[in-house]
């Protein structure tokens, strides 16, 4: 038997939902099913019901959620995927396999949200939670003990864009403690740019709120698990917990995963071009930037530039949120980690004159342009 040469991504995520959504007429765009429950045929039905092709109940399993899913897991690689309610379900979900006393290390730069959650956890759950540098792997290997369950970490971390080496975490935590799982936040690159079960890890999240759903119009998450037993876990507590996607959101982000890759290569051309302009201006004094994606921070010269650069702005918005079209700007420190403690934000850099910058899809130099007429002495 010949081995069948994989899809290319950029095909996968064109197709998605076609040819295989078993629909009667078959329709080219999965269907909508916005029904909560289905009718059973007959008690031998029930009797022989497979979850993994009928329908009963909609937490349970719907029949748009699932070919959303099984279009997820196939973009990274993973052997299940779970479409939840948002970024943060997606993250409850993972955190549902582990229990009080286990230890779990995190990289120090996360979305402010997460370490929301993971004070929680701490308090109310008892999990211990240790932070890594994300720069020294050798103070990597020497956190992991025997309780470590978890290592997490997102990469380019949010706001500071550090990169992390997926594989050489992975390969530390496994050898150190088979049974440490390594859990990666793929919010900023998505799977077009970084596939982390291809790399050894064994769980990855997303929001898909942002870049998968790209449009700035639904909130969503994913979890894509990459062992079947890990699957099997996350499962049972999808359903017990109901952190599920609905119908609706779940056509909307499977026909926006169609523009992905194009909609991932123009946030990159205009964050390339952003980033190299905003270096030359006068009243910027860093610009941080990982090389892919639509991200970018940047420090202003003095923290009263800011104020008038948000007044000025024209074409890009002042608000939360992160990789839909449209450009939208940030002050890290008042928002998205306004609930992180002093010390450890200034530790991390972000000061009040740290902005991110999501790079949307409008022509590159109104944007500069906007930029440079807001900034502007
Ligand atoms: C936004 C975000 C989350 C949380 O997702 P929601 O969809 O807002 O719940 C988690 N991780 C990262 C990196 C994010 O940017």
């Amino acid at each position: 038997m010949t081995k069948k040469k994989p899809f290319d991504i950029d095909t996968l995520l064109v197709q998605a939902g076609n040819r295989d959504n078993h629909d009667q007429y078959q329709a080219i765009s999965t269907p909508i099913y916005l029904a909560s429950n289905f009718r059973h045929h007959d008690l031998e039905e029930v009797k022989r019901f497979d979850p993994d092709k009928q329908y009963s109940y909609s937490r349970l399993a719907t029949p748009t959620r699932r070919i959303l899913q099984e279009t997820l897991a196939k973009l990274e690689g993973g052997s299940q995927a779970f479409a939840t309610s948002s970024g943060m379900a997606a993250i409850q979900l993972v955190f549902s396999l582990f229990k009080t006393g286990d230890q779990i290390i995190t990289s120090d730069d996360l979305y402010g949200g997460s370490f929301r959650y993971f004070d929680y956890l701490s308090d109310h759950v008892g999990l211990q939670f240790s932070k890594w540098n994300g720069k020294d792997y050798d103070q990597l290997a020497q956190l992991i003990t025997p309780q470590t369950k978890a290592v997490w970490l997102e990469t380019p971390s949010n706001p500071t864009m550090k990169v992390i080496d997926i594989q050489k975490v992975a390969k530390i935590a496994h050898q150190t403690n088979p049974a440490c799982l390594v859990c990666v936040d793929n919010t900023f690159l998505t799977p077009v740019y970084q596939q982390p079960i291809r790399q050894g890890a064994d769980i990855v999240v997303h929001s898909a709120t942002k870049y998968l759903s790209g449009h700035n119009d639904m909130l969503a998450g994913a979890v894509i698990a990459k062992s079947a037993t890990i699957s099997d876990t996350l499962a049972f507590n999808f359903n017990t917990t109901g952190v599920t996607l609905d119908p609706f959101d779940s056509w909307l982000l499977l026909r926006s995963l169609k523009t992905l890759s194009i909609r991932m290569q123009r946030h990159t051309e205009n964050a390339t071009y952003i980033s190299e302009n905003l270096a030359k201006l006068p009243q910027v004094e860093k610009v941080l930037y990982p090389g892919q994606g639509g991200m970018i921070s940047f420090y202003v010269q003095n923290q009263q530039q800011v104020e008038q650069l948000f007044k000025r702005l024209k074409i890009i918005s002042f608000a939360e949120s992160l990789g839909g079209v449209e450009s939208l700007l940030t002050i890290p420190a008042l928002q998205t980690h306004k609930d992180m403690a002093e010390a450890d934000r200034l530790k991390l850099g972000i000061t009040d004159k740290l902005l991110r910058l999501s790079v949307g899809l409008e022509k590159a130099s109104d944007l500069f342009d906007d930029l440079k007429q807001a900034l502007a002495d």
